[in-house]
């Protein structure tokens, strides 16, 4: 009987009235490295994205150098072969290359540049290592105290101790806001873009502080000049920036210090400087204070009752709008932070 004709398979995937694609067009429009070698190692095809990983400083002769082997290695074993490869930079990098032997004796090496996910994963640990000791210590003390009141009979000393409990239990539940805040922040929601006066936000921000600030003897001064301050952006986030910066000039003051919070245009942005006469910030931890739970001296954060969260939040909000927030300090003499917001066209007509 004569063999049945052999049917032309469908393209999967591809409806028949559209034109087939160049599959050199496709490897390029891939975000992963693709290199196509022979079996004796000579390289007859490498797409866009890898010869862009290739092309690369540091990197390069590292990365040629692991395909080739893994190429060797598969087409020796027959099998497929993964390594990942930790560049140290800067910048640092990590790439998963991945080979598997095709049909027709030619191999494929796919380079995927994990770097962006190994460092959100350092992040996130590093996270929750943080949160649980920062968490750990006012449950160790709430524990510790609950203890010692549960055999106390005088009504002064447990009345000390209740005390003492609640502030820890005040400070916990500052740690947890600020946590939740931050990763609001951080999950990059799409912001609401909203025209955001900042001679109004200003003047609410230092309203926030203005009891806390007499309490301890602290003056917060305004100095807002006429005319439009208006930006695009997320009107709760850039209360919670400014806020933020007022809460720690005033904590960081001593009685009688002034806090100035001024508003002012710069070309093509508009800044909200917090100004203070506190205690300043040492050169040796100006750069760290933006880092989560920095805290310039952890007995000086508690007594303050600081989270050592404050500044990383600002520092994300700012990035969200597009600006920045930067610092000068001189210790014993004060601090002052900006806060710096481009001007979109149209923001101010
Ligand atoms: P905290 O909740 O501890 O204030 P922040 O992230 O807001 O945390 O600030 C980090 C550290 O930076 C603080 O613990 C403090 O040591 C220092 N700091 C921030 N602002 C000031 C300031 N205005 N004056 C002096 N030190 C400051």
């Amino acid at each position: 009987m004569p063999a049945p004709p052999v049917e032309q398979a469908p393209v999967v995937g591809r409806p028949t009235d559209t034109p087939a694609l160049d599959f050199e067009v496709v490897l390029n429009a891939l975000p992963l490295g693709v290199v196509l070698a022979r079996r004796d190692g000579v390289v007859v095809f490498r797409n866009r994205a890898a010869t862009a990983v290739v092309g690369l400083r540091h990197v390069d002769l590292l990365v040629e150098a692991a395909v080739d082997r893994l190429i060797r290695q598969t087409s020796e074993a027959g099998a497929a072969r993964t390594e990942t490869l930790e560049l140290f930079g800067p910048p640092p990098r990590v790439l998963v290359v991945s080979t598997v032997e095709l049909a027709d004796g030619v191999c494929l090496a796919v380079i995927e540049d994990i770097s962006e996910r190994t460092r959100i994963d350092a992040v996130r640990t590093d996270f929750v290592a943080n949160i649980s000791h920062e968490l750990k210590t006012p449950v160790g003390a709430l524990s510790i105290l609950a203890e010692t009141m549960q055999d106390e009979t005088d009504a002064q000393v447990v009345k000390h101790l209740a005390s003492q409990m609640m502030k820890e239990a005040h400070r916990m539940s500052e740690t947890i806001d600020d946590l939740l805040e931050l990763s609001k922040i951080e999950l990059d929601a799409p912001l609401r873009q909203n025209n955001v006066d900042l001679a109004t936000l200003v003047h609410e921000a230092a309203e926030r502080h203005s009891r806390s600030a007499a309490a301890t003897d602290v003056r917060i001064v305004t100095d807002v000049p006429d005319g439009r301050f208006v930006v695009t952006g997320d009107h709760t986030q850039l209360l919670s920036a400014a806020s933020n910066l007022i809460d720690n000039a005033v904590k960081y003051s001593e009685a009688g210090d002034t806090v100035t919070v001024r508003l002012f245009r710069e070309p093509g942005r508009i800044v909200i400087a917090v100004e203070d006469e506190g205690i300043g910030i040492p050169q040796a931890d100006i750069d760290r204070i933006f880092e989560r739970f920095y805290r310039v001296d952890k007995a000086r954060g508690r007594g303050t009752g600081g989270t050592g969260l404050g500044l990383s939040i600002v520092r994300h909000i700012m990035a969200n709008h597009g600006g920045e927030v930067n610092v000068t300090s001189q210790e014993g003499e004060g601090s002052s932070f900006r806060l710096v917001l481009p001007v979109q066209i149209g923001d101010n007509r």
